[in-house]
């Protein structure tokens, strides 16, 4: 442990949440040097909806560097990338009826986004971004200027330029139409705000606090964007590659973004990789307009095919999703009657649920005590509020509620502890 204080920069994170040397992972569960085990509900904030070490993509890997393939391409054309290309067309772009050129990009989400917003600009000539309340699209200069959070901006040293607010869904209460009130200040030649070149949005906010856009106010946004020439952009980074129960996380709104950016869990083995979905008429690019030396980091692309092939050619894996998911939304119902809601709110939707507690103290002492009993569990949301389920979409049923009960003790065990909510 003591390297890691003497060395490794202050900037850590969620190494200061799980004190711990980690050195083995396997499924949904993550070891430590002694052999102490963890529950993950984790998941690398959304990289391993696979779990770690996916025998079946770990395989394609393991063959694919046997016969040496191409380990690192720039943008070369390659046969993983090829295989790639060709299953991503075949298994998630033609059953939903999509027609996207894909960029690849430096192998971070927010590469992805910064290439959004830079295409989003150049091909409409405009400058402003539309970005929601609580929003977190990464943490480099174009895409920390969208994401919400203060305690990111703050990191920036320099002025964030370009980027407008507007309220997400639901962010004045579920009453107020954020929507209305966005296209009055864009149709208003007076509100001082110029016509955007781009709204950039989660379908569920990830680090914002497991936030759902409603199914109609995607929808409506969607209409908002076209009726104003305005490009529509879905950041699918952390909910999408099936964590709300299907592929992309706007499905089920049967909304089609002009821009899609995808990365944490697309490699599904951890592997970096980012990749920015394009209407074709978008793809405006000059050659190596933007690049990245790592954009063709084919053992990503091998096990992408891997695990879209495994995961994504029928609709199996998602009734999975879709039992698992309620069986969190179950658990999670209950634990919030028994201490009520003002205590423990639910949120989310499919395998992105959380709950959410009076405040951040709350939330983190809860994490806490689960990792005590075996679960790795994160808070999310504006101010930290936000206990955050993130299971590998693969766990088990036994798993999950394995885990689901570890949170539960905790939550009991940290209530009792502060003499909070209903007793009983
Ligand atoms: C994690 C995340 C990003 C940034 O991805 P990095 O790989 O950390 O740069 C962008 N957008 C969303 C929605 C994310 O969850």
């Amino acid at each position: 442990m003591k390297i890691f204080n003497e060395l490794e920069s202050a900037v850590q994170s969620y190494a200061r949440s799980f004190p711990v040397v980690f050195n083995k992972a396997k499924g949904s569960y993550l070891y430590d040097e002694q052999g102490n085990a963890w529950l993950d509900f984790l998941a690398g904030a959304g990289s391993l909806n696979y779990g770690h070490n996916n025998p079946v993509l770990k395989q394609a890997l393991l063959d694919y560097i046997e016969q040496d393939g191409i380990t690192h391409g720039l943008d070369m054309h390659t046969d993983a990338k090829a295989e790639f290309l060709h299953t991503f067309r075949d298994h998630i772009l033609q059953p939903r009826d999509m027609n996207y050129r894909l960029q690849f990009t430096g192998p971070t989400g927010t590469n992805a986004v910064e290439a959004a917003l830079k295409i989003a600009r150049k091909v409409t000539g405009r400058s402003t971004i539309i970005s929601f309340t609580n929003a977190f699209h990464g943490v480099s200069l174009g895409a920390v200027a969208a994401t919400g959070n203060q305690h990111h901006r703050g990191g920036a040293g320099v002025e964030l330029n370009g980027v407008v607010r507007m309220p997400f869904c639901g962010y004045h209460g579920k009453d107020a139409d954020t929507l209305r009130m966005m296209e009055k200040l864009i149709v208003d030649p007076s509100s001082g705000i110029d016509l955007p070149a781009a709204v950039i949005v989660e379908a569920v906010q990830g680090e914002g606090g497991l936030n759902v856009a409603e199914k109609q106010w995607l929808q409506g946004l969607e209409k908002l964007c076209k009726q104003h020439e305005i490009l529509l952009i879905v950041d699918d980074i952390q909910a999408g590659c099936g964590r709300t129960g299907t592929f992309f996380s706007f499905e089920h709104a049967g909304i089609k973004p002009d821009i899609i950016t995808l990365s944490k869990s697309l490699s599904g083995y951890g592997l970096p990789m980012a990749l920015v979905l394009l209407k074709p008429e978008l793809d405006q690019w000059l050659p190596g307009e933007h690049n990245g030396t790592f954009r063709g980091n084919n053992h990503a692309f091998v096990t992408a095919s891997a695990a879209i092939k495994e995961y994504w050619s029928d609709e199996t894996f998602t009734k999975e999703i879709a039992e698992k998911s309620a069986m969190v939304t179950a658990h999670f119902k209950k634990i919030s009657d028994r201490y009520g809601v003002t205590h423990l709110r639910t949120k989310g939707r499919g395998l992105m649920q959380g709950l959410e507690c009076r405040n951040g103290d709350i939330a983190e002492k809860i994490s806490r005590q689960a990792f005590e009993r075996g679960l790795i569990i994160e808070t999310a949301g504006n101010r930290g509020q936000v206990v955050k389920c993130f299971c590998p979409l693969t766990i088990t049923k036994e798993e999950l509620s394995k885990g689901l009960k570890i949170l539960e003790d905790s939550i009991v065990e940290v209530f009792a502890e502060l003499s909070l909510g209903k007793t009983g």
